[in-house]
């Protein structure tokens, strides 16, 4: 392609459609690579679809303080994505916890986290010999099939070049300080200069030759989400067990179903990525097709439930779940924001969750104003 980029973007997910989005408002040419068919088929689909209020992050107050501001943010912004219709509880289990409820209710008060004891009839349907207490919370779901319409439209509109099925193989950068990125597509091997590169890969943070974030930085998981239909009884619930080796179910409004999640079982394999020779995340969920958990999935989550020995199980998707390593300790979810190259022009970016995308445009606000892109 020979019209250099004021900036490429790689990866069509939720976090490269919306930088590219906002990059265009400052710089005239913005390109966006993606590998797969379609926007936001990859770990943008393949999740809890939960909108985080910060409920779930007890042991992370600056994950939760952020879930707080940016879920105001998101559901103003993103509306028409997010499905409020089901009431969310958050029960606490009575051992093996991190967290007992006093802390709970604590907690949720300091960041004015909506909370209240659940309705007879909801606390009914938990067994009160594993579950100490529940509560009824304000924590929405998001349809991502809507979010990929809506920022497909606002690609669109803003002018951004994108480019689907192609996948980025390396990036170099000359002496001229442009980014020279290769990538292969349906008409075989080409190559963009870009004056930045914005490098959105997710669990592929590391891959791109000359990308890296560094080694021993990304904890990946390859992750089992099951699709579920769920009972009448529990069908207009959204529900987590907190806070240790528990499940949550939650609206899937993609598919119409519900998912159903397990701390100890979604997780398939877990590894930190030291350098080239561990596993890759692309080559564990090409060649891994784990069987299913979902019968161990339900049989644990049917005893704090009993109603749940009635779920369906649909099918599975799996997908890696990749966090920086240092969150594993509080499961916090903080982003990495990583510029390497000559002139740090070339910049990794890890979201976390779905949210921190406010936080994300926000840096990059602040760095363009330092360097002067925008007065
Ligand atoms: C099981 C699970 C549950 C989760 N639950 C939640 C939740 O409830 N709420 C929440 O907020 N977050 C959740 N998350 C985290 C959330 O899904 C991610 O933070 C978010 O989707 C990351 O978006 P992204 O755009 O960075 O990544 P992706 O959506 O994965 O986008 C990266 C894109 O890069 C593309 N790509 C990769 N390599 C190349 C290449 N070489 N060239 C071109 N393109 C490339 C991929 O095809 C992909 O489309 C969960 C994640 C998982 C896996």
């Amino acid at each position: 392609m020979a019209q250099p980029a004021s900036a490429l973007v790689i990866g069509g997910g939720f976090f490269g459609c919306a930088i590219a989005v906002a990059l265009s408002r400052h710089l005239d040419r913005v390109v966006l690579v993606e590998r797969e068919g379609e926007l936001l088929r990859r770990a943008s689909y393949v999740n809890q679809a939960r909108v985080h209020t910060g409920y779930h992050y007890p042991r992370s107050f600056q994950t939760a303080a952020s879930s707080r501001l940016n879920q105001r943010r998101f559901t103003e912004l993103f509306e028409e994505a997010v499905d409020r219709r089901f009431t969310k509880l958050y029960a606490i289990a009575r051992s093996g916890s991190r967290v007992a409820p006093a802390y709970f209710r604590r907690f949720c008060e300091h960041l004015d986290l909506p909370l209240r004891e659940a309705s007879d009839a909801d606390r009914e349907l938990f067994d009160p010999r594993l579950i100490a207490e529940v509560y009824q919370c304000e924590e929405f779901a998001f349809d991502a099939n809507v979010l990929r319409k809506r920022m497909t439209q606002e690609l669109d509109e803003s002018g951004v070049v994108t480019i689907t099925g192609a996948e980025v193989l390396g990036v170099t950068q000359g002496a001229d300080r442009m980014a020279h990125v290769r990538y292969a597509g349906a008409a075989g091997e080409d190559e963009i200069s870009a004056d930045w590169v914005f490098n959105t890969t997710y669990a592929n943070l590391n891959a791109i030759r000359g990308l890296s974030i560094g080694s021993a930085t990304l904890r990946h998981q390859l992750t089992e989400v099951c699709l579920t239909q769920v009972p009448e009884s529990v069908a207009g619930l959204g529900i987590t067990v907190m806070d240790g080796p528990f499940f949550s179910v939650m609206p899937f409004p993609a598919a119409g179903r519900h998912s159903l999640t397990h701390v100890r079982y979604t997780p398939h394999t877990t590894w930190i990525e030291r350098s080239c020779e561990d596993p890759s995340p692309d080559g564990m969920i090409a060649q891994c097709r784990p069987a299913t958990r979902f019968e161990w999935m339900r049989a644990d989550a049917r005893r704090y439930m009993p109603a749940l020995a009635g779920l369906r199980h649909d099918r599975s998707l799996f997908e890696i779940k990749t966090t920086l390593q240092d969150s594993a300790r509080d499961d916090g979810r903080p982003i990495a924001f990583r510029r390497v190259g000559a002139d740090g022009r070339l910049i990794s970016i890890l979201g976390g969750k779905i949210d921190n995308i406010f936080d994300i445009l926000d840096v990059i606000d602040q760095m363009f104003e330092s360097e002067g892109v925008i007065g």
